[in-house]
């Protein structure tokens, strides 16, 4: 069908992921169609003109340029899917913006930003309504002064945001301001009440405000402090949601019905038209990074929204990410800059009292349980005194270790400074950064003793020595396992809030969920789990987790313990922890990380070869590493570190292998540039049948 020149156009995305087709597409609109950026259209596409659903970028105000394309080619939009658009002018170009960040297809990300449609395209119904809920008047809090000083600061960098735009706006300077402020709350000081008070002010001058928190958190607690402030004007998404509820919040969002969204990393794209703020609680938590194309950090994609809408950021934790308070400090340059705020202390004032259990002493003095004999004793005289008890085993991802349960000794790469992660199907200790391994040692290399073994441990064997120790008493244990279904996790803590069973048994679920009134002790079984995962951000996330496990602890117990056991009593993310102390923790992984180049005072790249034969993914990664050795000698800077090739931590997923390449730079574009560039020479002679490759720029946890 042939388009004269009096007609118009419009580029879209089409709906479809497949990277060959990753770029917009002329399309005519028919006489009468009413369009507009952001909308759902239906498209003929392909060679048998398929009818598929694409995107519209841009309405186009001339037709495109005939030397590029014939105008008789064009086709024809064939309907409008839906009769309102599904992005905003500032999702719209942070999609674009996600793209070329995540490296993956505009498709994707729109995908992953539009709001979920039905198989047939349709978006969901739900016929449950919505419950009006009126807000309750505030109740009488009083705020801290340092609670008062943080929601002034936060009110005034919004001001001067909103006062830099309209300047620009005038006189077409254009803004720069930092939006970000990390606000560093130790655990109890009232972090939530600022939050409050801050969405207050936005709210009132007719702006909308989005909550980022870790789902794991969204407790039926925090949900009715929201709603008890704000009413019907607040909506909760969380995974539990059907897509109909969804599709609901989201229309009550784009037309204006509720100007706050809560809710865990997805709620970052919510469609409100002109937002204000957004706040994104316990900023360090590892569920802000999508596992899932796109790979995005909701942190980096609600900071880049914020600067599209002329929002604020505020980013709250009492630990927060290495990067993210890197960016507070003067010695960061080339980052943008977060303004840092503080709540120093708590606020009723009270410290978790936290005891370090050695197990090395324990086997020295002849206990070989799980339990140290002070661990025991406390558990024992918590059951006996009525109250309960959670145990808490700080696994993460798939590691497993060798480790001397006589000295403490861990088998590390000295290269690396990272920990060596047992493979099963090669019987091999494997470093996960250069891919130098050894085979398991007989003998400790450090004390000689017989005692080095591998290490791990599951929820399950902490059960059953805790049945063996109490055989009358209730356990109940909360892992992937026991929460299994739609309600499972908020199953098993019911129970145990209704006194059930006096002892929970969890991983990391078991974190967040420690208000319990009956709980009198909090024992984290393991704390080696975490700290030798083979990653180097193991000393971070450990020091992490064991404060804010402490830090909950002591503010809901009143007369509580907290018991840390270990291999490794002086290591100071255990010692750091105890103390509750951030700043000398940072300052003492900081010197570890620039050290070791490590971020953030370098980038990583990882990319990943996954197929059906491993041989084939191995060889064309060693091609790679060859290109990128030979190019960084040539680099006159010789910038490059290639760093070395291993196996994933999970080396084969349904039957596809996966091996990676670690690469860093202290330059973010240059290393991007770089490793492009490598990715290219080698499809020039090697086409990678049957190959798929990820990238990632700093994945947080090494895959
Ligand atoms: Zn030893
Ligand atoms: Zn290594």
């Amino acid at each position: 069908m042939g388009m004269g020149t009096g007609c118009k156009f419009a580029l879209v995305c089409v709906d479809v992921l497949h990277g060959d087709v990753d770029r917009l597409f002329h399309y005519a609109i028919p006489q009468g169609m009413e369009l507009e950026n952001g909308m759902r259209v239906r498209v003929p596409f392909g060679n048998r003109n398929k009818p598929i659903f694409g995107y519209v970028l841009e309405v186009l105000n001339t037709p495109p340029d005939e030397k590029e394309i014939l105008l008789d080619k064009i086709k024809a939009i064939d309907s409008v899917a839906d009769d309102f658009p599904v992005f905003t002018k500032d999702t719209l170009a942070l999609a674009v913006w996600m793209k070329e960040k995540y490296y993956c297809t505009l498709a994707a990300v729109l995908r992953c930003i539009a709001p979920g449609a039905k198989a047939d395209g349709r978006f969901p119904t739900t016929r449950r309504k919505r419950v009006e809920v009126e807000p309750q008047p505030p109740p009488d809090i009083t705020l801290t002064k340092q609670q008062q000083a943080a929601v002034d600061k936060i009110i005034s960098v919004a001001g001067k945001l909103q006062r830099n735009f309209l300047a620009y706006e005038k006189r077409g300077i254009p803004p720069f301001f930092n939006n970000a402020i990390l606000l560093h709350g130790v655990t109890g000081s009232g972090k939530t009440e600022v939050y409050l008070h801050a969405i207050q002010k936005v709210l009132a001058e007719g702006r909308q405000a989005i909550v980022l928190v870790p789902e794991i958190a969204l407790t039926p607690q925090m949900v009715s402090l929201f709603t008890a402030r704000f009413g019907s004007q607040v909506a909760v998404t969380h995974s539990r949601l059907t897509q109909g509820e969804r599709f609901q919040i989201w229309k009550l969002a784009q037309g204006g019905e509720i100007s706050l969204v809560i809710g865990p990393r997805s709620a970052v794209f919510a469609p409100f038209a002109n937002l204000g703020l957004i706040v994104i609680d316990e900023e360090h938590e590892h569920t802000y990074h999508s596992e899932t194309t796109p790979k995005y950090d909701a942190r980096e994609v609600a900071i880049k929204r914020a600067e599209l809408t002329n929002a604020t950021v505020v980013l709250g934790s009492a630990t927060p990410s290495l990067e993210s308070y890197f960016r507070t400090q003067n010695e960061c340059s080339d980052l943008i800059k977060y303004e840092l705020l503080e709540l120093p202390e708590r606020v009723n004032k009270t410290n978790p009292d936290v005891t370090v259990l050695d197990m090395r002493k324990e086997m020295a003095d002849g206990n070989p349980s799980l339990f140290a004999r002070q661990f025991q004793t406390a558990l024992s005289e918590t059951i006996e005194a009525g109250r309960q008890a959670i145990l808490f085993l700080n696994r993460r991802g798939h590691s497993s270790f060798v480790s001397c349960r006589w000295c403490g000794f861990v088998l590390a790469c000295a290269q690396c400074r990272v920990n060596h992660t047992y493979h099963s199907d090669k019987n091999r200790m494997v470093c996960h950064y250069c891919g130098t391994g050894t085979t398991l040692p007989k003998d400790c290399p450090a004390c000689g003793s017989k005692h080095i073994k591998l290490y791990g441990m599951g929820t399950q064997k902490i059960e059953e020595e805790v049945k063996a120790l109490f055989p009358d008493t209730g356990v109940l244990r909360m892992d992937m396992d026991t929460t299994r279904g739609k309600f499972g996790h908020a199953k098993v803590l019911d129970a145990f809030r209704k006194g059930e069973a006096q002892v929970m048994i969890g991983t990391q679920m078991v974190a967040k969920g420690l208000d319990f009134p009956q709980v009198t002790m909090v024992g984290v079984v393991a704390a080696d789990m975490s700290l030798h995962t083979g990653d180097f951000r193991a000393a971070e996330y450990t020091f992490q987790l064991l404060t804010q496990v402490s830090g909950r602890a002591g503010r809901a117990m009143h007369s509580g313990k907290v018991f840390l056991q270990t291999y490794s009593p002086e290591h100071y993310a255990i010692t750091l922890a105890q103390q509750a102390d951030y700043k000398n923790f940072y300052a003492h992984e900081m010197g570890v990380r620039r050290a070791m180049v490590y971020p953030p005072f370098s980038h990583v790249f990882c990319i990943m070869f996954s197929g059906p034969q491993e041989k084939e993914i191995i060889v064309a990664l060693q091609k790679l590493m060859a290109i990128m050795n030979y190019c960084n000698e040539k680099d006159s800077q010789n910038r490059f570190i290639v760093i070395g090739m291993s196996p994933a931590f999970v080396s084969k997923i349904k039957n596809q292998f996966r091996w990676k390449l670690l690469v860093k730079c202290c330059q973010e574009e240059p290393l991007k540039a770089f490793v492009l560039y490598c990715i290219k020479k080698l499809k020039e002679n090697d086409p990678l049948t049957g190959i798929t490759v990820h990238l990632t720029l700093d994945p947080i946890m090494m895959e």
